[in-house]
């Protein structure tokens, strides 16, 4: 098959973070020493040679970048500082945008300027849409649910969710026809190819939820450090979803006036969320931060804006929380309206077009192959 060459791919993935690649003389030391690579996907050597040559088309078609964990080791035994694991970083997020049918991933990804603006935009218009519609200001109790009743929030919750599983599911089918290829390609191989049966699919579903679940890939390196950054991942992925599923389906037991009592499960998954997301967004800001891990030591302008923002989610949910528990209805109803323009744009930008949507591709990679592997069995 002609594989189409673009000679400015390796400029263009720059602006995703691979810097150094250019370096990399196809040693194949850091596919040696991966944990995760294997003989059927090979990495990261393999995908570094793609993109020197220009090969963008093969790269597309790569799961390799999802299935690369990121923990360093490549990096620290290459012989070159071509940093393969920063450049598998790189690649998820060129593949982001590659999916993204909408061009949102790859402006968000590309320029700092439409990054922060996009951010600020959202926000305004939520802002500007508590500014124009929101409730009674009661000033003698904490009446949150009149300020912002609870019932239109959680309308418009599922407006959003509506709205971003859309985006999401359209960029994760394309993600599936390019990993699963065409029907071409198995009648080239030889292969007699009916297409995927249904139950194929259906049959791997577990594959791709106990990867989501757990996202246990995360500590096939095996290294001490490689399992405290899988807890920390952990921690972040479970808080954000037990946060996501108590705003967007259980919001009005979670959005109450006064305090519920201690021992209500609703309560306490909030707090156990809360934990979570502090202690894993704190823990990866301050390797950022320090720089002293080889995964920490580059950042790209998306990994400040993802943390950023969900620090601060969660950091103005505890002081409603406190405002909550010492009466203060005003602080109540500010801090809400600065909470919701931190999380919205959050939601927004990064479920469907950034970090977020890894969350959901590393899992589908895994499935993708199972499922090619069986249908080509
Ligand atoms: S990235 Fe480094 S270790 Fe890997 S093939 Fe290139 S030079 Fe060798
Ligand atoms: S960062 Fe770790 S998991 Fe990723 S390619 Fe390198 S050795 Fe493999």
């Amino acid at each position: 098959m002609a594989t189409s060459i673009d000679p400015g791919l390796l400029v263009q993935l720059k602006k995703y973070g691979v810097k150094d690649a250019a370096t990399c003389f196809n040693c194949g030391n850091c596919t040696a020493v991966c944990a995760l690579s294997t003989e059927a996907t090979p990495f990261p050597r393999k995908v570094i040679r793609y993109l020197q040559i220009g090969a963008a088309d093969k790269l597309l078609h790569s799961p390799e970048p999802w299935l690369c964990y990121y923990c360093g080791e490549c990096s620290e035994t290459c012989p070159r500082d071509a940093n393969p694991g920063e450049v598998m970083m790189g690649l998820r997020r060129y593949l982001t945008a590659r999916y993204d049918r909408f061009g949102i991933s790859r402006l968000f990804y590309t320029s700092t300027v439409f990054e922060i603006f996009a951010i600020l935009f959202i926000a305004a218009l939520v802002g500007l849409g508590f500014y124009a519609f929101h409730g009674p200001i009661i000033t003698g109790r904490v009446a949150l649910n009149q300020f912002a009743a609870s019932h239109v929030i959680e309308l418009l919750d599922l407006a959003m969710l509506a709205v971003l599983s859309f985006f999401l599911l359209t960029n994760a089918r394309f993600m599936a026809r390019a990993i699963l290829g065409d029907p071409n390609h198995y009648q080239r191989e030889g292969i007699q190819w009916n297409g995927i049966p249904l139950g194929i699919y259906l049959g791997e579903l577990k594959v791709l939820l106990s990867h989501f679940l757990t996202q246990k890939k995360f500590k096939g390196c095996g290294s001490k450090e490689q399992r405290r950054q899988w807890i920390a991942h952990l921690l972040i992925m479970s808080g954000y979803s037990i946060i996501f599923i108590l705003v967007v389906v259980f919001l009005r037991w979670f959005q109450h006036d006064g305090i519920l009592p201690i021992w209500n499960p609703v309560r306490l998954l909030g707090y156990y969320a809360t934990f979570a997301l502090l202690y894993g967004t704190t823990y990866a800001f301050w390797g950022r931060l320090r720089k002293t891990k080889t995964v920490y030591k580059y950042s790209h302008s998306s990994d400040w804006a993802f943390l950023i923002l969900l620090w601060l989610t969660t950091f103005t949910g505890i002081l409603i929380h406190f405002a909550m528990l010492l009466e203060m209805p005003l602080a109540t109803y500010t801090l809400y309206v600065i909470h919701m323009m931190i999380a919205i744009p959050m939601l927004v930008l990064e479920v469907p077009f950034a970090k977020w949507a890894h969350l959901l591709y590393r899992p589908l990679a895994l499935y993708l192959l199972r499922v090619k592997e069986r249908a080509t069995a």
